[in-house]
């Protein structure tokens, strides 16, 4: 073992597994590991599925242009009509897949990772809302003259008499709610939990506008297959949500019962959540990834709050590691033995399928750790890991023995950068002495957000590829 530098940073280098760790290494390979490992992620199946939904696209918006006929086209209001009704379908149509996309379906979420999914959805939210909106302005102007009246007359009229059509305009004020709440300005001042309950008005909002799609869509009315496909597309959608947010969850958390067995502190704030639970060896679970846990107990049932599984399963335990940082993560360090987990997961793709290189560097800010130390622990033995962990405060590395232990197993080299941050540079000269290799090995980044995000950027301008520099951000 070669230890050097003076506070704040403190590097240690391990040269070679003792003779016990490489009989443990060795024993560990042959019996193989205790929990299922997570399958690797299929990209072909991201691509089948892209293909699939831009398709789709292409064909509701074929439908749409195809029963448009001229005469209609050059009636009064004609035009708007027939935009007004594409904006809508093109809006439904994406609407629909961006609930495809949070609806963590397995194989998906294995590829884009659970920031990934989210990273899309935010990406094509602007698109169905506004395209709706515009849906709704646009045809009322049609309709409005057609009929030679005012656009006001014309949407009292609409909301009248026609069929479902309150249904949608409410439909599209929890819509606009949404999209409102969705200003970044906003939302960062919005609590989670209000942030959820708006989302949960979105899916009533699709509710609502279903009926209102089937009976006035001009490509459905009359249409009878062009209606099935359209009804089929919503099943699925609904389906894969059904199946994936509640079905899978609930199975899992019925199969393996997990209760709290113990909770032990592991610094200032800081507490690790032990589990014990049935037929764990049958959870899919790969080092890195996280789980929504929702306790059962007073004032956390109804919430599910996102924390990384700190250590590789061991059936019967499972282990999470918390640090307090508001109302929930405070109150898990006083969660009762005996407490009912239920929980949905494992996700995420910061694993080591993500992996490019040979080797890796794994960057913890903080709390951080808990991701990192159970992707360090799936590690081989041998593969000479960089481990770098950034704290405030020394008591703050958690799991200190631990990864000392693992990377020594592992041939690795631990460095521990102490200070607060104003104090004690965390910059790319820093990284490069510490890591001088890092360019060609993969960089596993997990903590805060501004540090993931500062790391991220750090990595790169050393020459890092970005497909090589893996994150995973504590904050959704
Ligand atoms: C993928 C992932 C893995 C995580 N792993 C760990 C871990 O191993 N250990 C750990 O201590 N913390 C972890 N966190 C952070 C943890 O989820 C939040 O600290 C916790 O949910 C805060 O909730 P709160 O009510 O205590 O605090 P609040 O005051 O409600 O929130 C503090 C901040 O945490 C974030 N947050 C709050 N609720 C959620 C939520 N439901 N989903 C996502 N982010 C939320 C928000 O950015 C918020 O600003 C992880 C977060 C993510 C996204």
């Amino acid at each position: 073992m070669l230890a050097s530098g003076d506070t704040p940073v403190t590097s240690v280098t391990f040269e070679a597994p003792r003779d016990s760790a490489r009989r443990r290494g060795a024993r560990d390979t042959a019996r193989g590991p205790l929990y299922r490992p997570a399958p690797a992620p299929r990209p072909w199946i991201g691509t089948a599925l892209t293909v699939a939904a831009v398709a789709g696209f292409v064909a509701v918006m074929a439908q749409g242009i195809s029963v448009e006929t001229a005469s209609e086209l050059h009636a009064p209001g004609g035009v708007a009509i027939f935009v007004g009704s594409l904006a809508g379908l093109a809006g439904m149509y994406l609407a629909l897949i961006m609930v495809v996309l949070v609806s963590r379906i397995p194989p998906v979420e294995r590829i884009l990772g659970q920031d990934g999914l989210l990273r899309w959805h935010r990406r094509l939210a602007p698109w169905p809302l506004s395209l709706i909106g515009l849906h709704a302005v646009i045809i009322t102007i049609g309709y409005a003259q057609a009929a030679k009246a005012g656009f006001l007359a014309q949407l009292g009229q609409f909301i009248s008499s026609y069929p479902d059509m309150l249904a949608a305009t409410v439909a599209l004020a929890l819509m606009a709610l949404a999209g409102i709440a969705s200003i970044r300005a906003i939302r960062t001042r919005l609590r989670r939990e209000t942030w959820w309950v708006i989302h949960l008005y979105l899916y009533l909002a699709l509710a609502l506008s279903f009926a209102h799609v089937i009976a006035l869509g001009p490509s459905f009315v009359g249409h009878p297959l062009a209606r099935a496909l359209w009804v089929a597309i919503w099943v699925a959608t609904a389906g894969s949500v059904l199946a994936f947010r509640f079905g899978l969850p609930l199975v899992r958390s019925l199969r393996h019962q997990l209760r709290v067995a113990e909770v032990r502190p592991e610094a200032p704030g800081v507490v690790s959540v032990i589990l014990t639970g049935r037929q764990l060896q049958r959870l899919p679970f790969a080092g890195g990834q996280f789980v929504e846990w929702r306790f059962v107990a007073r004032g956390l049932w109804w919430q599910a709050h996102p924390y990384s599984v700190s250590a590789l399963p061991r059936p019967p335990y499972l282990r999470l590691t918390v640090k307090a940082v508001g109302d929930h993560s405070a109150a898990v360090a006083r969660l009762a033995p005996g407490t009912r987990v239920f929980f949905e997961g494992p996700y995420g793709a910061f694993t080591r399928h993500a992996q490019r290189n040979r080797q890796v560097a794994l960057v913890a800010g903080g709390i951080g750790l808990t991701a990192l130390r159970s992707l360090l622990e799936e590690l081989p033995a041998r593969s000479a890991p960089a481990v770098v962990v950034r704290v405030n405060r020394p008591e703050e590395f958690v799991f200190r023995s631990e990864v000392t232990e693992l990377a020594r197993q592992r041939k690795g080299t631990l460095h521990e950068v102490v200070g607060d941050l104003g104090a004690v540079p965390f910059d790319a000269d820093v990284l490069r002495d510490l890591v001088p290799d890092l360019v060609r090995r993969d960089v596993y980044v997990c903590g805060p957000p501004g540090f993931v995000e500062h790391v991220t950027a750090l990595a790169t301008s050393l020459g890092v590829d970005h497909r090589s520099v893996h994150h995973e951000a504590f904050a959704l």
